[in-house]
């Protein structure tokens, strides 16, 4: 059980967290980085990454977060296993409690813990995650083109997600559950409008079939019983996602979904000293690119506020 002070607790390992790091250990804040439950976050579990500048031949996701890793611990940033499973932001200093018992005491914090997909709970679609089940099209969607996909969801998610594909493969099937979508209008249109999608009403995923990759997909009719399986190649889950950000209920704004809410153009939450960066304040974009972006943004965030308080070397 240690006690120590830091002027800036980074909590999260994804893109957002380790760029916070680079930037704020650059700037000389000797920023503590705890890596969270799953330490590289989202991208420790896809495959090639091909839409990060800088890769011009793609990189696995996992190899890329070592780098990224690497590149913060260059400039001595302090990086940690462990998990913060509860924080403390009512006084000047902010604190966060660890896993393993220590107690940090922080000028500034920054939150990067990110978003987690939600998945049906098959066993079927855990096994074959990154082998043609994905959660998101963006990252995943080219590998399939000219192919033949599922999605499955009746959020804008799922819609978004069903749009994008219908650009780039030979056929989409929608697999919605009830008799009707959740998303909003225009976007509902949209996926109507393509000619490539079809849209199953009341239907379920039974089973994703296929040993080393997805060779199909086994669907419920829920009305009628009758089960189908599509030739599908390609398997995506757009049912949500779930912020990770009970730790900060009750601290930090959030909207009905959990998302942190940030002053707009910033990465400034509603307790001085406390910024949001990367997944868990973004429900839009969800990217890395984007999550390094706002990781960056939080660290000159974080020196500035330093600076003004005169807190900062
Ligand atoms: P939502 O919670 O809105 O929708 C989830 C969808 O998945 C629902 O249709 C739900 O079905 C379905 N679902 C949930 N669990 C299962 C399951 N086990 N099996 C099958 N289907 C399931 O999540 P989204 O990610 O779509 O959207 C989240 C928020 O982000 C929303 O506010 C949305 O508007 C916003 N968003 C906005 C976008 C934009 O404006 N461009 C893009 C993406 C999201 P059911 O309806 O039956 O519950």
């Amino acid at each position: 059980m240690a006690k120590e002070s830091t002027k800036c607790l980074i909590i999260g390992s994804g893109p957002a967290g380790y760029t916070a790091a680079i930037y704020a250990s650059r700037a000389g804040l000797n920023p503590i980085l705890y890596q969270g439950g799953q330490p590289g976050g989202q991208l420790t579990i896809t495959t090639d990454v091909e839409n990060y500048p800088g890769y011009p031949d793609g990189v696995m996701g996992p190899q890329m977060m070592t780098d990224f890793q690497k590149q913060a611990k260059r400039f001595g940033a302090d990086i940690r296993f462990g998990l913060v499973t509860k924080v403390d932001f009512s006084g000047a200093k902010h604190i966060a409690y660890v896993d393993n018992g220590d107690e940090i005491e922080a000028d500034t914090v920054i939150v990067s813990t990110g978003a987690s997909a939600k998945w049906l709970g098959l066993e079927s679609e855990q096994r074959l995650n990154s082998k043609g089940v994905s959660a998101c099209a963006v990252c995943d969607g080219f590998f399939f083109r000219g192919q033949e996909v599922a999605v499955v969801g009746g959020g804008d998610t799922a819609a978004e997600e069903a749009s994008y594909l219908s650009k780039l493969c030979k056929k989409v099937y929608l697999l919605v559950r009830r008799d009707e979508m959740r998303a909003s209008n225009i976007m509902q249109q949209r996926v109507e409008k393509a000619e490539n999608v079809e849209i199953l009403w009341n239907t379920e995923t039974d089973e994703v079939l296929g040993e080393e990759a997805v060779e199909g997909v086994r669907v419920v009719n829920r009305i009628t019983g009758e089960k189908r399986v599509l030739d599908v190649t390609g398997f995506f889950v757009a049912i949500g996602h779930q912020p990770n950000t009970d730790i900060f209920k009750g601290w930090l704004n959030m909207d009905e979904s959990g998302y942190i809410i940030t002053e707009n153009g910033t990465t400034k939450t509603n307790i001085e000293g406390v910024f949001a960066s990367g997944d868990a304040q973004d429900n839009v974009y969800r990217q890395a690119i984007t999550a390094a972006g706002t990781g960056c943004m939080a660290a000159l965030e974080a020196e500035r506020y330093l600076a003004a308080k005169e807190l900062a070397i």
